[in-house]
């Protein structure tokens, strides 16, 4: 897709921190962290939202639903950690292209901003 930041940078045009890729998905660093560690996991397929996933789309989001949590110790996950996917305006959602914020290395409050 193009004009897509985070196609960009799964195209290698974009430097990233990356913490891991294969075939369906790529891990990164956030580049402005909102807690002590803050990773973006991004399906290499291009979708928006979770309302308009198809099969394809929603097997990548498996995918990385299944790999997050094998990656305790690279992505400091071990004292627990949280997930988010923002999905429009009121959640803030900046890039439309489907991404699973990935937040740990502290307590979280729960408090919508
Ligand atoms: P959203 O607000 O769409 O849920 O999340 C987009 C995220 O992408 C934000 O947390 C933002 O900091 C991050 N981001 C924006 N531009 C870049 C970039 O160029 N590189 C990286 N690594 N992250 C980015
Ligand atoms: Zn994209």
């Amino acid at each position: 897709m193009e004009n897509c930041l985070f196609c960009k940078i799964i195209k290698g045009e974009i430097p990233t921190t990356k913490m891991y890729e294969d075939d369906n998905m790529i891990i990164i660093k956030d580049i402005d962290p909102k807690a002590k560690n803050h990773f973006l996991c991004i399906p290499k397929c291009h979708f928006k939202l979770l309302a308009e996933m198809t099969e394809e789309d929603a097997n990548a989001v498996k995918a990385c639903l299944k790999k997050i949590p094998t990656l305790e110790k690279e992505l400091g996950l071990k004292n627990g950690y949280r997930l988010v996917i923002n999905q429009g305006e009121d959640a803030g959602q900046t890039v439309f292209h489907l991404h699973i914020h990935i937040l740990s290395g502290q307590k979280m409050g729960w408090t919508p901003a």
